[in-house]
């Protein structure tokens, strides 16, 4: 497990990039997240973020500031996805942290060799970060499943699986799209107002504020990676939005969920690295005192004992009548990643305890992180109890479910005493109408 805290975290490292130094911004020295970026339509290449600026690790590589395993590193973050970085040994990406934390910092000697590999955040177009081969979606907190079932009618409490593993579906890759493009409301089969199943644009359009894992190796076929090996696994975190369409979901679940989410899936370009996390490991509180606990071979004291970040999340919400009075975004909801009732390690071994093989570059999500409050709750669902009591969202409108125009957008936050918070970038999307017939 990643929990090295070394010079790259200390907190009195400042950069000679002003921007990087302002307080509680998402891009400080210390975070050094990872994406994927084209500017001025060259072919796209890996960066990390500093401050307002992204670092270029194609120019960084061709630089001759970086020599041996952090040179490798960068050579194979510099392509157009990350999967080659996130291929190669942890001690790969630690090597490349440690290099360019030491030549963004204030010691650094060369700053106008590295000043030539910035590219200005704003003037970059973001691609998604990997190439994901598989996405996979988890039920994790106990506060979303049992409201939503409260609301849909269920008296019957939590069902027992959700204490024995962690309960996921196989989500859909080709419709991942990174911050910034927007979803088109789907069409779709579901019961109107007067329970009629018909065949038209949701009525039920929701968001779920999630936070995903990156794969960084995976495991042959057939053989399931054990709790103890599962945080080495991991390459990072990302936050991410699974639009889901309500109605939808609703009507066609039987199975499982499928054209309810399958539409959009929004990805926020940035991967949060676990080098850059191992400040914000927290225990995992594990299961509540009255609740089942989870199987042995889902057990592991080290992850018990450091498995979970201290993630701040929000979600918030601009319609069209806000941005036409240039009014802020109104915040919707503030949760933290601590509410998951499982950890990302956990999700990983039971996601291959059957023998099936994860490979790099996969992603798979917590689900929707809702707490216990009501301010926690990380969708429209939970907050508008399934569309039957509006939220004010400005002094002249409110809502149940998205309307066209909505844009929502999460933010996400690490913090610990003692360190300085890192970000998550954002992840944004504003809601489309439907196609026309
Ligand atoms: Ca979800």
């Amino acid at each position: 497990m990643n929990n090295l805290i070394d010079e790259t975290h200390d907190p009195a490292r400042r950069s000679w990039l002003a921007s990087a130094n302002i307080e509680d911004g998402d891009f400080p020295i210390q975070n050094l997240p990872l994406c994927v970026f084209e500017v001025d339509g060259q072919d796209a290449r890996g960066g990390i973020g500093i401050g307002d600026q992204v670092l270029d690790l194609k120019a960084l590589a061709l630089s001759g500031l970086l020599h041996g395993e952090a040179l490798d590193a960068c050579r194979a973050a510099a392509q157009t996805t990350l999967n080659a970085l996130m291929a190669s040994p942890p001690s790969a990406s630690f090597a490349l942290r440690k290099s360019v934390s030491a030549l963004l910092s204030t010691d650094s000697a060369v700053e106008q060799q590295v000043r030539n590999c910035l590219v200005a955040m704003d003037a970059v177009h973001f691609q998604l970060p990997a190439k994901i081969g598989g996405y996979t979606d988890f039920l994790c907190s106990k506060h979303h499943t049992e409201r939503n079932l409260r609301l849909r009618g269920s008296h019957d409490g939590v069902p027992p699986a959700f204490f024995s593993l962690p309960v996921a579906y196989n989500g859909r890759v080709s419709s991942i799209r990174p911050s910034g493009q927007n979803p088109t409301r789907p069409w779709g089969q579901f019961r109107d107002a007067n329970g009629q199943v018909i065949y038209a644009p949701s009525r039920a359009l929701d968001f779920e504020l999630e936070m995903g894992a990156f794969v960084r190796h995976g495991n042959q076929l057939g053989e399931p990676i054990r709790i103890s090996d599962a945080d080495s696994h991991i390459f990072g975190l990302a936050l991410f939005n699974d639009w889901s369409a309500k109605d939808i979901q609703w009507w066609e679940q039987i199975l499982g969920p499928f054209l309810g989410k399958s539409f959009f899936t929004n990805l926020s370009p940035w991967i949060v690295t676990m080098e850059a996390l191992a400040p914000f490991r927290v225990a995992h509180s594990g299961p509540d005192k009255d609740d089942p606990p989870p199987p042995p071979h889902l057990v592991n004291a080290e992850d018990m004992a450091h498995g979970m970040f201290d993630i701040d999340m929000t979600a918030s919400i601009r319609t069209e009548d806000m941005v036409r009075s240039g009014s802020p975004r109104k915040l919707l909801t503030a949760t933290n990643l601590r509410n998951l009732h499982w950890t990302f390690a956990q999700m990983l071994a039971h996601h291959t305890s059957n023998g099936c093989n994860l490979e790099t570059g996969d992603f798979f999500g917590s689900g929707t992180v809702s707490g216990s409050e009501i301010s926690s709750a990380a969708c429209m669902t939970e907050l508008t109890s399934a569309g039957k009591q509006a939220i004010q969202v400005s002094e002249t409108e409110e809502r149940t479910w998205l309307q066209d125009g909505d844009e929502i957008t999460f933010h996400a936050k690490a913090r610990n005493k003692g360190f300085i918070p890192i970000g998550f970038g954002e992840c944004r999307g504003i809601v489309m109408p439907a196609i026309r017939y």
